[in-house]
């Protein structure tokens, strides 16, 4: 029997795409990815809602290597979906060739997105993965050129769709014929698309090299603030914020509470100076419920050490022009 490997990240189009291969008698093993920026979980869900195995790879180290310069650039957001899906191309490929494969399936469409989506766009890919004419798209085949498997008679190209841009009607449609009810938004599960997350990490670059796991997962807690070029602090929101700043501390980091007073803990990611730690506690201050025209003790603490220090109440003007 044919074998497919089918790139499934638990949105619609992905899902659909794994479904026309199947209807033709194809195995498909699905595939999917994690790295700080994206999770497999709704691909987890999707493989199990249609019933195929599914390989969950992480390729964070590659990812990051490959996002710090990507060589056909960013979307809106830090978002590099040309390289994204040619570096998850290239590992499926390896994947499949284990497992006697014979061709790679995308959920891609052609037009939906105008960066990454269109036939330049998607013959680069297929070129940097190094699966040219291996790499089926089923839901825009009929507009795209004959692949290896089509040429061979493996896949009915008769039986493929040929969807083109961005309207979700036909989409919509296949899955309820195929009773597809839970999927992912378009690029829903993706951080590296969303604008404040961006701005996060383009600033993590330009301070940390090379960018660290840890310095990442900080950039999905709390408010962030530059005090200098080499220091920020993170400020947490709420309780969630909170554990997880405990639960991503180092004993180099810097960690401010405000004592008596309920209210945010603070991290210094590698520790800051003796001035960034005074700013830092008059911040602290800011964000909690101590009032705010009076010196409130403040609890500073690094690896097993720990002192009280004081500090009033920044202006608010102070956190927003270092807000990252
Ligand atoms: S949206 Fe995110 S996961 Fe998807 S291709 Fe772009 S960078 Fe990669």
């Amino acid at each position: 029997m044919t074998l497919a490997m089918a790139l499934l990240s638990g949105g619609l189009d992905s899902i659909l795409a794994a479904q026309v291969i199947r209807e033709q008698g194809i195995a498909v093993i699905g595939v999917s990815f994690v790295t700080p920026f994206f999770k497999a979980d709704a691909a987890r869900e999707a493989a199990r809602g249609i019933g195929i195995p599914l390989e969950v790879l992480d390729i964070t180290d590659a990812h990051l290597h490959m996002l710090q310069r990507p060589k056909h650039g960013y979307g809106r957001g830090m978002n590099p979906c040309i390289d994204c899906h040619a570096l998850m191309l290239r590992e499926a490929g390896r994947l499949m060739e284990e497992k006697g494969g014979a061709f790679l399936v995308t959920g891609e469409v052609l037009g939906q997105r105008p960066m990454s989506q269109n036939k330049r766009a998607l013959r680069i890919v297929e070129r940097e993965a190094g699966y040219e004419g291996r790499i089926l798209r089923p839901l825009s085949a009929q507009l795209l050129p004959e692949t290896v498997p089509e040429q061979e008679g493996l896949v009915d190209r008769q039986q493929l769709l040929a969807i083109t841009g961005r309207s979700r009607k036909q989409q919509l449609e296949l899955a309820q014929r195929y009773q597809i009810t839970e999927y992912l938004t378009p690029a829903g599960g993706c951080l590296l698309t969303d604008q404040i997350f961006s701005r996060r990490l383009k600033d993590l670059f330009a301070h940390e090299d090379p960018p660290q796991v840890r310095g990442i997962e900080l950039l999905k807690v709390g408010r962030h603030m530059r005090l200098s070029p080499a220091t920020k602090m993170v400020v947490g929101r709420n309780a969630t914020d909170n554990e997880r700043i405990v639960e991503l501390l180092t004993p180099d980091d810097d960690l401010l509470k405000v004592e008596g007073y309920p209210g945010p803990l603070c991290l210094i990611p590698h520790g800051g100076s003796p001035e960034e730690i005074q700013q830092a506690a008059t911040i602290c201050v800011r964000y909690s419920d101590a009032p705010r025209d009076a010196e409130i003790t403040v609890i500073w603490s690094r690896g097993g050490e720990q002192k009280e220090i004081t500090a009033r109440a920044c202006l608010p003007s102070l956190p927003a022009g270092l807000m990252i």
